[in-house]
């Protein structure tokens, strides 16, 4: 089969073959229908070895944590799926014993540190070996081409937003900062699931058109040294019940944890290097939360994908082939998405 590999560090994937994997005892084959891409696939492959080495990588390995398709063959001992269920892959894998995974905290699980699509073999191939049956969640009427995206642009951003919901009480603001491929599913779940006043913050003019027609009251241009003031602005009063940082730069953590009112909620979600640097006594919010998290729970997941098979959310996705790889991995990079980049395998 074909799929798309991390063969050395620091150096491009490439499309190679490889052999079809076989389920063992407990484990399920998918064939992929499709896989999302994820801008955490462009910091893989610019990851030195040093860290590599450091979390147990080991080259090569298939990108891809994306993944929506059809069950291929089940091993041994596999009752709960037969060949053709359609299904989405749990992005995040995990062991379902440590303390974390029993309390529900799978998204910490020690193990999940090395998963399929980041340093393991991911969804970027014809077939994909999936280890649990407790990572896959069987799908109704969605269509597994797109509905991989669910899993991590849909999922991560759903438990950024659950976790701030008890501040969204009636008359609240919550701020989304990116309205990329998780923030725009941010807005979304904040529409669906709260009555806050939902203000997005984006550069791109597609952005925040895009974003106002899932239904954000306001956007606000600019993710610079004006944002802190101007989303003060547009807010009012002493700021929003809750922040999520989709981007996670300098500027954006410094925007969003000033715009962040008294008990109200920060919350980093996207991986863009940034850095806290605030002074406890005179700039985070006081009897607040700021908080950060790698990924969604299978729990998460499931409800994103109750929600998306009761029409509640949408899944808007640009098509791609597996040739044409390289251009929608640009696209991504460079904000010309519409909505989330799916290789249909
Ligand atoms: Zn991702
Ligand atoms: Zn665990």
């Amino acid at each position: 089969m074909r799929a798309y590999r991390m063969l050395q560090w620091e150096q491009p994937p490439e499309i190679v073959d490889v052999a079809i994997p076989t389920p063992g005892p407990g484990e399920v084959v998918v064939k992929v229908a499709g896989n999302g891409l994820c801008h955490s696939d462009l910091i893989m492959t610019s990851m030195p070895q040093s860290i590599g080495d450091a979390i147990g990588w080991h080259m090569p390995f298939t990108l891809g944590h994306e993944t929506g398709g059809w069950v291929h063959a089940v091993g041994p001992g596999v009752s709960s799926f037969q060949p053709g269920d359609p299904v989405v892959c749990v992005s995040p894998t995990s062991c379902g014993a440590c303390e974390e995974c029993v309390r529900g905290f799978d998204n910490c699980c020690e193990y999940g540190i090395t998963g399929r699509g980041y340093g393991r073999d991911g969804g970027l191939a014809e077939y994909l070996l999936v280890r649990h049956t407790r990572e896959l969640v069987l799908l109704q009427q969605l269509d597994p081409t797109i509905a991989g995206v669910l899993t991590d642009a849909g999922a991560t951003s759903y438990h950024a937003v659950k976790r701030v919901l008890p501040k969204l009480v009636p008359g609240s603001t919550a701020v989304v900062i990116g309205a990329g491929g998780l923030g725009s599913f941010a807005v979304q779940f904040l529409r669906v699931l709260s009555s806050a006043r939902v203000v997005v913050v984006d550069n791109n003019d597609a952005r925040r058109a895009y974003a106002l027609e899932l239904g954000a009251h306001e956007v606000i241009h600019g993710v610079d040294e004006h944002t802190a003031r101007n989303l003060r602005s547009v807010i009012g009063g002493r700021g929003a019940h809750a922040v999520l940082d989709f981007v996670g730069i300098d500027s954006t953590i410094a925007a969003g944890i000033g715009a962040t009112r008294p008990t109200g909620a920060y919350g980093l979600v996207g991986a863009g290097g940034g850095t806290l640097k605030s002074d406890w006594t005179n700039h985070l919010p006081k009897g607040g939360e700021v908080f950060t998290f790698q990924g969604p729970t299978i729990a998460d997941t499931r409800e994103v994908v109750a929600l998306a098979e009761a029409g509640l959310i949408r899944v808007d996705v640009d098509r791609f082939g597996l040739d044409d790889i390289a251009d929608a991995y640009e696209a991504l990079h460079c904000g010309t998405l519409r909505g989330r980049a799916v290789i249909v395998m």
